[in-house]
């Protein structure tokens, strides 16, 4: 028999040991404390660099990353100097098939190959017995981001500038919850009847990014120590529009600004308190009917004469001639109703839990402060008063006073079900 053809039988029985490593040989560049952490939504290489302690080159070289700004949800890194968070991967084992390595066994089950070579203490090209068993994670999902009694922090895989999400918490047991939304304060409802599942809405500025911003829940635990976790939340770009408009040099001296800066006052007033009672769970209903088409969005950015885009609209216009009725979009209790010099007759409804919607240009008001609306009940006529041009209802929105797009409560119920 011809060397070639012996070394090929050899090969294909298995029996070549000097092209096979035993799963319990040490591998050539031991790396005694390693453990590892799976990427979850708004992780930066960067930020896991700073909250394991170690450097973002160290963290680079381990896990034989080419784009550092590059990683995705999921993804499972080795972290230097935890060996005992590997230890704690709860893992399954599989056989191998004939001409197997362990970058192959990666790739049929879609597992990272770094955590398999410390999991398994082989190198990634080294040909395998058919048959033998290989380590793998028993579950690939991300671990639920959780501290102390907080077992899971859920919120939208995306945020987007001037759109509103949901924040879900999931706890131990009863907890008395608070959340920071880059510098806004939030807080939490029951989303059901459990005693342990909580939700806020998450609203996004419209000019806010886009780029990563933190949001930090706080529970106090029962020896009165705040308890509180930071994570990054991306928020993508909105892709409004701009838009440059030139007013009239005489036109802003019309307003008083002291007058003005009442207005503001007045209505931030308003839409800063927050309910405890959320008054509906429902996706909304147009406040105007569907023939009146959108005149003016929400978020277009605006200069003013030319100056920087550092404004933008803050509500919907619908174009629609003067009388026609204006109607509550879900329920509610009138938080104001009355004339402004800016936004002429006003209307803002609370819907509980610092969400509010308002209602400027009216002809006329057809609801008093301190009454309870349900959904469709008639609110007032569109107007032209107030800072207007022409007709038309400017709907708005505010969540724990921030302006976001209403429309989206027409498409999506972002409260939870009951
Ligand atoms: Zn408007």
């Amino acid at each position: 028999m011809p060397e070639m053809a012996l070394l090929a039988l050899l090969v294909a029985l298995g029996l070549w040991f000097g092209l096979y490593a035993g799963l319990s040989a040490p591998r050539a560049h031991a790396q005694e404390n390693v453990g590892s952490y799976t990427v979850v939504a708004g992780d930066t290489l960067f930020e896991i660099a700073q909250r394991f302690g170690v450097s973002l080159d160290a963290l680079v070289a381990l896990n034989n990353i080419q784009d550092p700004s590059l990683i995705r949800v999921g993804q499972v890194l080795l972290i230097p100097g935890a060996s005992h968070n590997l230890a704690a991967i709860p893992t399954t084992l599989v056989q191998t098939l004939p001409g197997d390595t362990l970058a192959l066994v990666a790739q049929r089950y879609n597992q990272d190959i770094n955590l398999l070579t410390s999991l398994n203490n082989v190198s990634a090209t080294t040909r395998l017995f058919p048959g033998q068993t290989v380590r793998l994670p028993a579950d690939q999902a991300p671990p639920p981001l959780r501290f102390g009694a907080v077992r899971e922090i859920l919120w939208p895989a995306q945020l987007v500038q001037g759109r509103t999400g949901r924040l879900t918490i999931i706890t131990e047991r009863p907890l008395d919850l608070t959340a920071d939304w880059n510098g806004l304060p939030l807080t939490f409802l029951p989303a059901d009847e459990s005693g342990v599942r909580y939700f806020t809405f998450l609203p996004v500025p419209a000019l806010l990014g886009p780029g990563l911003f933190p949001l930090t829940v706080t529970y106090t635990a029962g020896n009165g120590e705040q308890l509180s976790r930071q994570q990054l939340i991306p928020v993508a770009d909105g892709g409004y529009d701009s838009q440059i408009i030139e007013l009239p040099p005489d036109r802003a001296s019309l307003l008083d600004p002291t007058l003005v800066t009442s207005e503001t006052a007045k209505v931030v007033a308003v839409w800063s308190q927050v309910s405890p009672t959320l008054w509906w769970r429902e996706q909304f209903w147009r406040p105007i009917a569907d023939q009146y088409r959108t005149t003016s969005p929400f978020g277009t950015r605006r200069s003013y004469n030319g100056g920087p885009f550092n404004s933008y609209h803050a509500g919907q216009d619908f174009g629609a001639p003067a009388g026609v009725t204006v109607t509550a979009p879900a329920a509610g209790i009138v938080a104001l109703a009355e004339p402004l010099l800016v936004r002429g007759n006003a209307i803002l409804l609370d819907h509980g839990h610092g969400v509010f919607t308002g209602y400027w240009h009216l002809s006329e008001l057809r609801v008093a402060p301190g009454q309870q609306v349900a959904a469709g009940d008639l609110l007032g006529l569109v107007g032209n008063t107030g800072l207007s041009t022409g007709a038309h209802l400017h709907w708005e929105m505010r969540i724990s006073g921030v302006a976001v797009d209403p429309m989206q409560f027409l498409d999506e119920p972002l409260a939870p079900p009951e």
